[in-house]
C-alpha cells in the first residue's frame, strides 16, 4: 500500500506545516483576484451549476409524493456518508487542509464519496474553500456574507469562481491535487458518477419491491439527500460567518453556530476552524460535538489514519506529547 505523499500547498491557507498548526498570519497576500465584482459578469455565469441544482431542488420537491420507510432509511445512511465522511472528513479536513495523514486507497476512498455529495469536484471545492480561508471575509472571498447573506448560502454558486482561466485558477489553488492523475480522473467523473448512483438506486428498488420503492429511492436517496447536504454545506458558509460565538479572536466573522455543527456534522464549530485550520478536532470545548471527529478517531484506532493534527499549535502539540510520555 502505498502512501500518500505530500506535495506543496498554498500555506496562506493552511497555518503551518504538518507539526506546527499555529494561527494563520494576520498579514495576507494580495493574491485575490477574481474579487467578487469580478465574478459578477455575464460572461461568468455557470449554466451547468444553476442547471444542476435547479434540478436537484425540483426532483426533491416530490418527495412527499414518494414517501417510503425504505427510502427514509437508505437516506439518512448515504446523508451521514456522503455528507459527514465525503465532504467533512473527505474533502474538508483531509484534501484541503491535510489535518491527517493515511494510506493512498483511503484518501480516495473519501474522496470519491465526498464526489458523491454533488458539491463539484475535489479539485473546484478545494480550491474554493483554499480560497476562501486565504481571503476570509475579505476581498476575494467566494462567498462572503459582506457580498449578501443568500450570495454567501447560494447564489455565489450561480458564477465560476475562476476568472474564465480554471486550469490557471486550481494551479493556484490546489497545486498538490492539480498534479495528481486520480483527482484528475475524478474531475471528469462527476455527472457520469451521480447518474450511474442515480441508476443503481432506482435498480435496487425496483428490483426489491417495485417501481414505487425505485422511484422513492431516486426522489429521497438521491436527490432530497444531494439537496439536504448542499444545504447543511452552505450553512457554514452563510450562517456560521454572521451567527454564534467565537472562542478565538480571528480576522474574520467566523462564529461558532451548534445549530450548524448539527446538521453539518461538526462544520458548525467555524471559528474554531478559522483560528486553526489544520486542526481535525472542530470542536475545541467539552460541548462542541463533533461526529466527524468521532469518525476520525476510530479511523485512527483502526490504524487508517495517523499523524492526525489534533492539536492547536506546536507548544500544545509538545504538551500533549510530555503527558501521554510521562502517563
Ligand atoms: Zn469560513
Ligand atoms: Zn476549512
Amino acid at each position: 500500500m502505498s502512501i500518500a505523499s505530500p506535495a506543496p500547498i498554498p500555506t496562506e491557507t493552511l497555518g503551518g506545516t504538518s507539526t506546527d498548526n499555529e494561527p494563520v498570519a494576520k498579514k495576507r497576500k494580495k493574491d485575490v483576484a477574481p474579487t467578487t465584482g469580478d465574478r459578477r459578469r455575464f460572461a461568468n455565469v455557470s449554466y451547468w451549476a444553476i442547471g444542476w441544482l435547479t434540478m436537484a431542488h425540483l426532483v426533491a420537491f416530490t418527495a412527499p409524493w414518494t414517501f417510503t420507510w425504505e427510502a427514509l432509511a437508505v437516506t439518512l445512511v448515504l446523508h451521514w456518508m456522503t455528507g459527514s465522511l465525503g465532504i467533512c472528513l473527505g474533502y474538508h479536513r483531509l484534501l484541503t487542509h491535510t489535518g491527517m495523514k493515511t494510506y493512498s486507497w483511503v484518501r480516495y476512498f473519501f474522496t470519491t464519496i465526498g464526489l458523491l455529495a454533488g458539491e463539484g469536484t475535489p479539485l473546484d471545492w478545494v480550491a474554493d474553500h483554499r480560497k476562501h480561508h486565504a481571503c476570509s471575509d475579505q476581498e476575494g472571498d467566494p462567498h462572503t456574507p459582506n457580498d449578501g447573506a443568500w450570495w454567501s448560502h447560494l447564489t455565489w454558486l450561480a458564477y465560476h469562481t475562476h476568472n474564465g482561466d480554471r486550469k490557471a485558477y486550481l494551479q493556484r489553488w490546489a497545486p498538490d491535487l492539480y498534479k495528481e492523475k486520480g483527482m484528475r480522473v475524478l474531475d471528469i467523473l462527476f455527472l457520469p458518477a451521480h447518474i450511474a448512483v442515480t441508476g443503481l438506486l432506482f435498480g435496487i428498488g425496483y428490483l426489491w419491491q417495485g417501481l414505487d420503492l425505485g422511484i422513492s429511492l431516486v426522489v429521497w436517496a438521491m436527490f432530497l439527500r444531494l439537496v439536504t447536504v448542499l444545504h447543511a454545506t452552505w450553512l457554514v458558509n452563510s450562517m456560521s460567518h454572521m451567527w454564534g460565538y467565537r472562542n478565538y479572536e480571528t480576522t474574520d466573522d467566523s462564529r461558532n453556530n451548534w445549530f450548524v455543527a448539527i446538521v453539518a456534522y461538526g462544520e458548525g464549530w467555524h471559528n474554531n476552524h478559522h483560528a486553526y485550520p489544520r486542526m481535525a478536532k472542530h470542536g475545541h470545548r467539552w460541548w462542541e460535538f463533533d461526529i466527524t471527529w468521532q469518525a476520525i478517531r476510530l479511523l485512527r484506532a483502526m490504524g487508517l489514519v495517523w499523524d492526525v493534527v489534533d492539536y492547536r499549535n506546536a507548544a500544545e502539540k509538545k504538551s500533549l506529547d510530555q503527558a501521554k510520555a510521562s502517563a
